[in-house]
């Protein structure tokens, strides 16, 4: 069972252009359309509240707008992007300690 930490971060995109989103430090850029909603999700080994990415307690996420374009700087070991459902729509989950207990 996993014991660390996990935190969502809802994105939607409320304009009327495509916005594009990217997620560092992994560099993955995605286009989210007018009206969607995508989710990022990252995790943590420990439950403490301390985040690798960052020496802040407690900051999962970090967020930078920029011209037609926002950036989520995402704290934790990996990032899984899902729409609303929970549909995975993108996984940079190769050090995943949510995972690392799965078969
Ligand atoms: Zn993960």
């Amino acid at each position: 069972m996993f014991t660390g930490a996990t935190a969502r971060l809802t994105v939607q995109n409320c304009g009327e252009t495509p916005l594009q989103l990217a997620v560092e430090p992994w560099a993955d850029e995605h286009r989210l359309p007018p009206g969607q909603t995508c989710v990022v999700v990252t995790h943590a080994p420990r439950a403490d509240g301390s985040w690798c990415g960052t020496t802040r307690k407690n900051e999962p996420f970090h967020v930078e707008h920029r011209q037609d374009s926002i950036v989520v700087w995402a704290h934790g070991y990996c990032f899984h992007l899902s729409d609303l459902a929970g549909g995975e729509i993108y996984a940079a989950d190769r050090e995943c300690p949510a995972q690392s207990s799965a078969p």
